[in-house]
């Protein structure tokens, strides 16, 4: 019924590895120990490696599938100030210095990633595109517009509103009630973003072993053993870099984190004409909805990515393609007809106060919980764990200074999902 929906050459997995695809490269054998251990090569575990790796450590990545294939190849390549909480409900929480302090690293992550591709001349279509976070009722569009209004001093964001007369400026849909533009906003080919890291992170010695999950760690700081499924390794210092895809190896981690799965079309190539009358000025695009939706132009700005969460519960990325055709339909009548030539998911890690956590416990070291942001967060962070291995006070990060919350009856599997998400879709239908 369904099935003029898909291209001729549709395929169930990323677009993004049609550019880089995953390294099916032989597993070599695994060194009997090494100074850092990270388990996980996402970008987290990557850039904490890169920096183990230059401060003279000899550093082993391991990674339970094949390298780069959890969230940080899969995701939407979106990057902004990320972090969720505002300003007056975090000032509640933690006071007046902290929430400022914490919300800052946001910002800083967003200038540390432009900065980090160019320095590291890393090929990956980064651009400060800008982002328009488009506006699903009137009701909301004041929210917005509000929300950019006196913000705390340092923590300004260039942003402007663009109203729904004007929005046509942005995007032809007839879904939205005007919007806001923040013009710093930028976007990357996440797989190629990848790829790039991973060099860097061989080319400073570092070992980069797939298909080698961890089982087990064991031991004190100073010197664990990690137990992989090629065998045991030990290591002076360990970072547990899993994020969406932490599960057994570390209960603590895993009562913290909420798997969340995220859901992702590209369109088959789309007229030029089309396409740059549906987003003239190829920004990445979400809206205020309470469940999240996210696209985008490819970089090559002839397809449309669109991504969101769609069924209740988690589901084969094949099986979500009809409702998630149907969304971008709602945001653009005109690709009623359209094919879709790939779609995938992935699991983002969320937390229970929406906000990233690092720092270390047990003497292992941990850096998640970018709740579906982190492009920018989890390789700001992800650098500053490798640094705080290293002992550097760059290393510091006032997130260090928060609880990382769990709930009660929370053991790792998000029971409470499926109403919630029941409930944000009543809510987003009644929002006026
Ligand atoms: C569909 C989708 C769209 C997204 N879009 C955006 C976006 O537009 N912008 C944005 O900022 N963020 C986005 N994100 C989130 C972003 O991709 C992630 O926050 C980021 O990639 C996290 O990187 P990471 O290295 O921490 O985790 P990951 O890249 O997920 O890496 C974790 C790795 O740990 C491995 N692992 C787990 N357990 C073990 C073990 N026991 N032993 C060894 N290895 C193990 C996993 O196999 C995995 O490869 C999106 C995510 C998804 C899924």
């Amino acid at each position: 019924m369904t099935s003029h929906l898909f291209a001729p050459d549709y395929k169930p997995q990323p677009f993004w590895w049609e550019r880089s695809p995953l390294s099916a490269e032989p597993t070599p054998d695994l060194p009997a120990q090494a100074d850092v251990v990270v388990i996980g090569s996402g970008y987290t575990g990557l850039c904490a490696a890169l920096q183990t790796a230059r401060g003279g450590r000899h550093t082993v990545v391991i990674e339970a599938n094949e390298i780069g294939s959890g969230c940080s190849s899969r995701n939407g390549g979106q990057i902004s100030t990320a972090l969720k909480p505002q300003y007056d409900n975090l000032r509640r929480k933690v006071g007046d210095q902290l929430a400022y302090d914490i919300l800052k690293e946001g910002h800083n992550s967003l200038q540390w990633i432009g900065d980090f591709v160019k320095d590291e001349a890393i090929d990956c279509d980064f651009e400060i595109c800008g982002r328009f976070y488009a506006a699903h009722s009137p009701g909301q569009f004041d929210i917005l517009a509000r929300s950019i209004e006196n913000p705390p001093k340092g923590l300004e964001t260039d942003a402007y509103v663009v109203p729904k007369a004007e929005q046509q400026v942005e995007i032809d849909s007839p879904d939205y009630h005007g919007g806001v533009v923040y013009p710093r906003h930028a976007g990357l080919d996440p797989g190629a973003y990848h790829k790039g890291l991973l060099a860097r992170v061989r080319a400073a010695g570092g070992m980069v072993i797939g298909q080698c999950g961890a089982t087990g760690i064991s031991g004190t700081a100073g010197d664990f053993t990690v137990a992989t499924a090629n065998g045991p390794i030990r290591a002076r210092d360990i970072v547990v870099a899993t994020n969406g895809y932490t599960r057994g190896l570390s209960p603590w981690h895993r009562r913290r984190i909420i798997p969340i799965g995220s859901y992702i079309i590209a369109t088959e190539k789309l007229a030029p004409d089309l396409i740059r009358r549906l987003i003239p000025t190829r920004r990445m695009i979400n809206d205020t909805r309470k469940l999240v939706v996210y696209y985008r132009t490819d970089p090559a700005g002839e397809r449309i990515l669109f991504g969101a969460r769609v069924s209740i519960a988690e589901t084969d990325p094949t099986e979500a393609v009809p409702a998630l055709h149907a969304e971008l339909v709602t945001r653009f009548p005109d690709l009623a007809e359209s094919q879709v030539s790939h779609a995938w998911m992935g699991f983002v890690g969320y937390t229970f106060d929406e906000m990233p956590h690092l720092g270390a416990r047990d003497g292992i070291h941990y850096s998640m919980g970018y709740c579906g942001s982190g492009v920018g967060l989890s390789s700001y962070f992800g650098t500053k764990i490798g640094q705080q291995v290293l002992g550097l006070k760059e290393g510091d990060s006032p997130l260090t200074q928060i609880d990382f919350p769990t709930r009660p009856y929370y053991w790792g599997k998000p029971w409470f999902l499926a109403p919630a998400v029941r409930y944000y879709r009543w809510k987003d239908a009644r929002a006026a």
